[in-house]
């Protein structure tokens, strides 16, 4: 708080500053002043070119050109600059990583962001994975807590402010920076940044303990109203909030209307520019404010792939931007420029220090536990990540865990694909092939004739006569029977939760993953899911149960039965 105040007060000093030097008389239409400003969003610590569809940029055409890679970003961030450049991130940097950034707390991450000059970042929901006390360590820098500085000795923290404008401690006050004033040909830039205000929801409440989020709308406007005062008038906002699309390529605008839609219409008339994320969809879209003048609210996809440019036309005698000047454009980070060497240095020194800690054993087996599913589609692995997931979530009073087979992408193998041994050593690196997804865990509440439903969307009839048949992982509280011989939609019967039949009027929590709850793979009965509670990060969960099991042996996977 002490730092927090230390920077407001010298952000008073610099704003007073720039009201008496722009306090000359006013001039025949002096030429307006360029300023470029370049974002990105839910970076997730790529800091090698993600592989596969994540490292890719669908185009408008409908092709596709392979993108991202930190020491790429570096080089177009450089391009890109202009004499007046400021460089922003709409959060999400960190968190939900690959391991070279993952294994040491996504300090090489921030180090990527210091060397690309990032001027400040909002909060995304991972700043927040680990806790508050975390988030203070990226900011200002220190060891951390349980492995101490093993990447940076010691870890410097963040040279950009990370912002925060409606995240409060419990008695209201700020427990983030609301916004900064960046300078810009001689320019103000006042940058306010939002978090989601459902940032619980996806959240483990326990890393959110006595944090509050208020409105975004809110939060944004009163922040404009003070730098208005303080006589910064233009005005960007970093919302780690986004929408989904249907398509389109990076300077599309096929987004569905969402929250972020929302809030760029009603946000003060006083923003002039709004970056996007969370939603890692790729956007570019004009959008009106209250007072009918547009500004662009634009989104980067995800994973370091696009960089958001945003050139204003700012007019030196009000200090604000030309609304009608302003261009944006989504740029492809491609992989056909020279990588920058000090960014590629930093690459190649996680990517090497991380191999032997990826080594690390969080568990042991007695025997290989496959995710291959048996007749009735459960399967040994299965059972044991429906077992951690529910075991990860009892403080959110869960009975019961339900996971997507498509989200168990190997096996645990009793001779450890990483560390090369015959001992039933499970790494962490073998955890993290199973589940790399960083999904993250969320406990709702169904009655009892919806988690029904749910068990019956297992089978889903397709357009072209065909069912498709997607056998739910679940954990050992519940078991049920089904036939696959009955009509769809009435193949479930003897659901037991902890032994005791499912009774249609009575609630049951339900931890699932965000991509169930959100009514993936089908599942659209999850989403009707009530008071949702964020919880840890799938492989979180999962090696925390392999460390709290060693010798785990494959569960007998008797939970569901088929006949006939
Ligand atoms: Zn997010």
């Amino acid at each position: 708080m002490i730092v927090l105040a230390r920077r407001l007060g010298a952000l008073a000093v610099t704003a007073a500053a720039a009201l008496t030097l722009t306090g000359a008389p006013a001039q025949a239409s002096p030429a307006p002043i360029d300023v470029r400003l370049i974002g990105f969003n839910d970076f997730h610590g790529n800091l090698e070119p993600p592989a596969g569809s994540s490292g890719r940029v669908t185009l408008s055409d409908g092709t596709s050109v392979v993108a991202g890679g930190a020491a790429y970003l570096a080089t177009h961030v450089k391009q890109l600059r202009t004499k007046n450049t400021l460089v922003f991130s709409a959060g999400d940097n960190v968190g939900a990583s690959p391991l070279a950034s993952a294994l040491f707390h996504d300090e090489p991450t921030i180090d990527f962001m210091n060397d690309i000059g990032v001027n400040a970042s909002a909060v995304g929901n991972h700043e927040l994975d680990k806790g508050y006390q975390e988030l203070l360590r990226k900011q200002f820098g220190g060891c951390a807590e349980d492995t101490g500085c093993q990447f940076d000795q010691p870890f410097k923290g963040a040279k950009w402010p990370y912002l925060a404008a409606n995240m409060t401690f419990d008695n209201g006050l700020p427990a983030a920076l609301p916004f900064t004033v960046d300078f810009a040909g001689g320019v103000p830039v006042g940058v306010i940044g939002v978090p989601l205000k459902d940032l619980p929801s996806v959240t483990s409440a326990d890393a959110i303990k006595g944090l509050k989020f208020g409105d975004e709308v809110q939060a944004i406007n009163s922040s404009a109203d003070v730098l208005d005062r303080l006589g910064v008038k233009t005005i960007v906002v970093l919302l780690h909030q986004g929408d989904n699309t249907e398509g389109g390529g990076p300077d599309d605008c096929k987004t569905d209307p969402g929250p972020a839609l929302a809030i760029a219409q009603a946000a003060s008339p006083k923003v002039d520019v709004i970056f996007s994320g969370h939603s890692h969809q790729q956007y570019n879209c004009t959008v009106n404010d209250p007072a009918g003048n547009p500004r662009p609210l634009i989104q980067g996809a995800s994973f370091g792939r696009l960089l958001s440019v945003v050139d204003l036309k700012i007019d030196p005698r009000t200090r604000d931007a030309i609304r009608s000047k302003t261009v944006a454009h989504n740029e492809v980070v491609t992989r056909d420029v020279t990588p920058d060497p000090t960014v590629q240095t930093l690459v190649t020194k996680a990517v090497t220090q991380a191999a032997p800690i990826a080594n690390k054993a969080v568990g042991t087996i007695t025997s290989d536990i496959v995710a291959a599913q048996q007749p009735s589609g459960e399967s040994p692995l299965g059972d044991v990540i429906g077992d951690a997931q529910l075991a990860a979530t009892k403080s959110a009073g869960a009975q019961v865990a339900l996971t997507n087979p498509g989200g168990i992408r190997a096996d645990l193998n009793f001779k450890s694909a990483t560390a090369g041994v015959a001992d039933g050593t499970v790494t962490y690196a073998n955890a993290f092939t199973i589940q790399p997804f960083a999904n993250i865990l969320q406990t709702v509440t169904l009655t009892g004739a919806q988690l029904k439903a749910v068990l019956e969307q297992q089978w889903q009839p397709q357009p072209n006569g065909t069912v498709s048949t997607k056998m739910l992982q679940i954990s050992s509280s519940l078991h049920y029977t089904w036939s696959a011989s009955a009509p769809i939609g009435s193949r479930v019967t003897a659901i037991t939760v902890d032994g005791q039949p499912v009774t249609p009027d009575a609630s049951y929590k339900v931890t699932a993953n965000n991509f169930l709850t959100g009514g993936g793979d089908g599942f659209s009965v999850l989403k009707q899911g009530t008071g949702i509670v964020g919880g840890a990060i799938d492989l979180d969960a999962f090696t925390a149960y392999l460390t709290a099991h060693q010798n785990l042996a494959p569960p007998a996977a008797d939970r569901v039965t088929r006949t006939s």
